[in-house]
């Protein structure tokens, strides 16, 4: 059975703890393999290395940097079928979407080979006499990055390429349910000429996390997962003196008005109700139906949900298995508890007949119409193939109920009407919003980040946000001897 193990100095490390925790297809609930959880000592081998790296990778030329991330981008563009079927392998989702995950992890590669461009400083020529002034951004030194089960390759991609184009090196920790895409990258990396020390990976659990949040050599941590982890991450590693940014858990809600296309937004909320079977932060998990439209949506919505086709992610399904058996049993607790508070189960995944292994973790996309706030269907981030639909009579109903929730990762409206859509971007308390778009990720040259319980730190992922994130100011003030800058002042210099 294949050991899946750390990765240090460009070559696989198998460590030393003698701890490991199976690996699963989750099409097939076979064992594939083991993934290695790092004992503290193994978490220190790999932080070591990450730190012996950086004085060396801070001084490379940005010429140098930028040849290797280019080399990156070329490896990946030519080799992501492959990294895409190790996701599908672990993860569940279809092959498709797997592919589309790694081409969005890999735009963010493309903005980071403009780094030189981007890091940029300021410089004011005499702010006194003969006074110059230049701001600087350097990098951090080694950086964390931990990521969730839902994006092995995209998550991560949010962050390291400009972590490592901005001169940080990286200690990666992928989610041990998914950690194979995390040595599959590292590989490509030294593939492309990345000196050792600079990408390395640590798998684990909460053993290795806590050694990274903890640990002085580390910088600074890039956290995605849930809510209540997340709040962990932020605390404890702000509290040993860390930069952090930690995205958490969401509950998304598209609000469609009675002016809407009810075609348009039925094919939408499918989409993103049900793609990779609703494990997507960005994922639609609550139609707030505005009006009188909600039984003619609902019945469009349940035609098309009835025409997907559930299966293995790589026999040309539209939605695979969830990510585990126990994941798989707690997103359908919950649909049975919609139904015992009163909802109405429109499309019911529960039995669903799939194309794949008898021992897959499979539940079919779900839909569950007049659920109410006080459902923990509602109230709960589900993470799986389960759309609720509330209802409710106007707009202002509508925004405070998404503004009443305690996540504001994504949301959407869909409406035909631009006064109403201008109202909603500017009245509503989320991070990322889509006019008539269900999934408002920002492109990569954007950042990405959610408000209230979906993001602990102010700064949000990738973009101009992400150099930020990865780099500190410093400012330089210069003279050169000048006679005129002689004799003794005890007081602030004037400004002339
Ligand atoms: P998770 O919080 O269980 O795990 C995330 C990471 O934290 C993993 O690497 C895991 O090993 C580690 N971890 C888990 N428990 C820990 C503990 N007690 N102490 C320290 N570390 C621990 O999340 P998940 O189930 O892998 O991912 C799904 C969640 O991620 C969902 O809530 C989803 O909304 C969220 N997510 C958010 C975004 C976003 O951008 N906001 C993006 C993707 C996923």
């Amino acid at each position: 059975m294949t050991v899946i193990a750390h990765w240090i100095d460009n070559t696989i490390a198998p460590g030393s703890s003698g701890n490991s925790a199976p690996v699963t297809n989750p099409a097939t609930g076979a064992v594939t393999g083991s993934v290695a959880l790092a004992s503290v000592q193994d978490a220190r081998a790999v932080i070591d290395a990450a730190a012996a790296a950086f004085p060396d990778w801070r001084d490379s030329s940005l010429a140098k940097r930028t040849a290797i991330l280019f080399a990156f981008r070329e490896l990946l563009n030519a080799r992501k079928h492959e990294l895409a079927e190790i996701i599908t392998a672990e993860h569940g989702k279809v092959l498709s979407d797997a592919l589309g995950e790694v081409s969005r992890g890999q735009e963010v590669v493309e903005f980071a080979c403009g780094i030189a461009h981007l890091l940029k400083g300021g410089m004011t020529e005499n702010a006194s006499t003969n006074v110059d002034v230049t701001s600087i951004r350097q990098p951090l030194g080694p950086v964390a990055i931990i990521s969730p089960f839902n994006f092995p390759a995209m998550v991560p991609m949010w962050f390291f390429p400009i972590a490592i184009a901005t001169g940080n090196t990286v200690v990666l920790k992928p989610s041990e349910k998914v950690p194979s895409a995390s040595l599959w990258i590292a590989a490509l990396w030294a593939e492309a000429g990345l000196p050792a020390g600079v990408f390395n990976v640590l798998q684990g659990d909460k053993t290795a996390v806590d050694e990274l949040l903890t640990n002085p050599a580390i910088k600074a941590v890039s956290f995605v997962g849930s809510t209540p982890i997340a709040q962990y991450v932020y605390s404890t590693g702000t509290s040993h003196g860390k930069r952090v940014q930690a995205l958490g858990g969401a509950k998304n809600h598209a609000i469609v008005l009675p002016d809407a296309d009810l075609d348009l937004a039925a094919d939408a909320m499918v989409n993103a109700g049900f793609g990779s079977a609703g494990e997507r932060c960005m994922a639609i998990s609550a139609l707030v139906a505005v009006g009188d439209i909600a039984d003619e949506l609902v019945g469009k919505i349940a035609e098309r949900t009835r025409t997907l086709k559930t299966g293995d992610g790589t026999k040309n399904s539209d939605m695979g298995p969830l990510v585990t058996k126990a994941h798989r049993d707690k997103v359908a607790s919950y649909v049975d508890a919609g139904e015992a508070a009163g909802a109405t189960l429109v499309v019911d995944g529960r039995q669903v007949q799939a194309n794949g292994g008898e021992g897959g973790f499979w539940l079919g996309p779900t839909l569950i119409d007049h659920v109410t706030t006080d459902m923990s269907i509602y109230t709960d981030e589900i993470f799986g193939p389960v759309l609720s639909v509330v209802r409710v009579n106007s707009y202002d109903e509508a925004l405070d109920l998404v503004n009443s929730s305690a996540f504001g990762n994504g949301t959407a409206i869909f409406t035909n009407d631009g006064g109403a859509a201008r109202r909603f971007q500017n009245e509503i308390e989320v991070g990322m919003v889509g006019i008539n778009v269900p999934i408002p990720v920002p492109m990569a040259y954007y950042s990405f980040g959610g408000w209230k319980n979906s993001l602990f730190g102010d700064t949000h992922a990738h973009g101009t946000e992400g150099v930020h994130f990865f780099t500190r100011g410093k400012v330089v003030t210069t003279r050169w001897l000048d006679p005129s800058h002689g004799g003794i002042n005890l007081g602030f210099p004037e400004n002339n």
